[in-house]
């Protein structure tokens, strides 16, 4: 006899977009943060940023000062493009990327994320084409796939997105009848990969979008967390008209504060505003002047320095351990920034099973096949690892960890 669950209050009524197989997917984002509240496991999964320098009593300072003022302005609705002096100010970050921006061309929005979801809804009707790189950002896969949109993914190599093979997928999209709507990238210390576009290559990959009527959408959250103080230019500021850039406070300031941003042409900035309208009405109008008495008052520069020096001990701390404690056969990207590091296992592990093996040795990584559109089978023999979060000593003792369950799961 069969038995079927009986459906829960409210569950007949949803639309097809949320129900069953084809629907809104649980993102497996949830999943990657649950571990951090256990001790006994080290979590190389999640990518959470290191607060460690957080400039917490700045920060306090503004909001209490904020508060002081009586919120009549602060606390009241706000414009849906954003506070015009943020505006301005992120103007003055994206100038560091060499990005001449005005502050008309930019909208600010509840994180980065919030940014992929209106730049998705705005150009994907269900079925189009999204090109994106092979692996790519969970949370961007998860959005195209709520809007329906089918992914093709173009590999990487250490120098970033291959740009023959971006050719050949737009080639073969042409061949079928299809134009992608936009080429989604993150060029700087990808996530997952950890990887860099090369200088060289961004012209090229411009060229290449440009010659096929593809716009270029550039998500670029941690393009000045370059562990050597590093800017590399920005696609967006090469070519102004065929690239729409996604900015974000997460991994600079905070991720709490939700501010992120995105600036493009005025026809897409536009409809990005109605989009805003109707879904927010406004981004919080009190976290946008906190951080933008905060940019204003305080060397946020200094401070951005700060959370580099972190990193650059957790990225060297990583790549150290692996070197000491993976298994021959294992290779890995050597991040210049960012939070990620893209490992290759030996030949025969596969990165789905080797979980309750990683689960039994207490550490914790996201499998490959979370980065690949579903179903596609790829990434088995890959695994992310973040060395943001954790001290340098938990970074080590998590891999010494992954080392032993590979070679457990080897001799199984
Ligand atoms: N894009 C990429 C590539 C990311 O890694 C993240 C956060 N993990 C986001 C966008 C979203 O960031 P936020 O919404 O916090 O700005």
């Amino acid at each position: 006899m069969t038995t079927t669950t009986p459906p829960r209050p409210g569950e007949r009524h949803l639309a097809r977009m949320a129900r069953g197989a084809e629907g809104i997917k649980p993102s497996e984002i949830p999943t990657l943060f649950a571990v951090r509240g256990r001790t006994d496991v080290v979590s190389l999964a999640g990518g959470m940023p290191n607060l460690e320098g957080l400039p917490q009593r700045a920060i306090a300072d503004e909001t209490a000062g904020l508060v002081a003022l009586g919120g009549k302005v602060v606390l009241q609705y706000g414009s849906a493009q954003g506070l015009p002096k943020l505006r301005e100010q992120i103007c003055e970050v994206m100038s560091l990327e060499g990005i001449a921006a005005d502050p008309d061309d930019v909208v600010v929005t509840v994180g980065s994320q919030m940014a992929l979801d209106f730049v998705t809804r705005i150009f994907c009707d269900p079925g189009d084409l999204v090109l994106t790189e092979a692996p790519s950002y969970i949370g961007a896969l998860g959005v195209f796939a709520s809007y329906r949109a089918d992914v093709v993914q173009v590999p990487v190599d250490d120098r970033g997105l291959v740009p023959d093979a971006l050719r050949a997928a737009l080639e073969d999209a042409e061949r079928a009848g299809r134009r992608p709507k936009f080429l989604y990238t993150v060029p700087n210390f990808h996530n997952p990969a950890g990887v860099t576009l090369a200088v060289e290559r961004r012209a090229e990959v411009l060229e290449i979008c440009a010659a096929h009527d593809v716009l270029v959408v550039e998500d670029n959250p941690y393009g000045m967390l370059a562990l050597d103080g590093r800017t590399f230019p920005a696609l967006r500021s090469m070519d102004a008209e065929n690239v729409v850039y996604l900015g974000s406070f997460s991994k600079t300031i905070a991720p709490g504060l939700r501010i992120g941003w995105v600036t493009a042409p005025a026809a897409v900035r536009e409809k990005l505003v109605q989009a805003a309208e109707s879904t927010t009405l406004c981004p919080p109008a009190f976290t946008q002047a906190v951080l933008s008495r905060y940019l204003a008052r305080h060397d946020w520069r200094a401070q951005i320095d700060t959370y580099r020096d972190s990193y650059r001990v957790r990225r060297d701390a990583m790549l150290a351990a692996l070197a000491e404690h993976l298994p021959e056969g294992s290779r890995w990207t050597r991040p210049e920034g960012g939070f990620f590091v893209w490992v290759t296992v030996p030949d025969g592990v596969d990165t789905d099973a080797l979980m309750p093996y990683a689960d039994r040795h207490k550490v914790a990584y996201v499998p490959g096949s979370a980065f690949y559109a579903e179903g596609s089978g790829r990434g088995r023999s890959e695994l992310r690892l973040s060395f943001s979060y954790p001290t340098p000593e938990r970074i080590a003792e998590g891999v010494r960890r992954l080392g032993l369950a590979i070679t457990d799961y080897q001799s199984a």
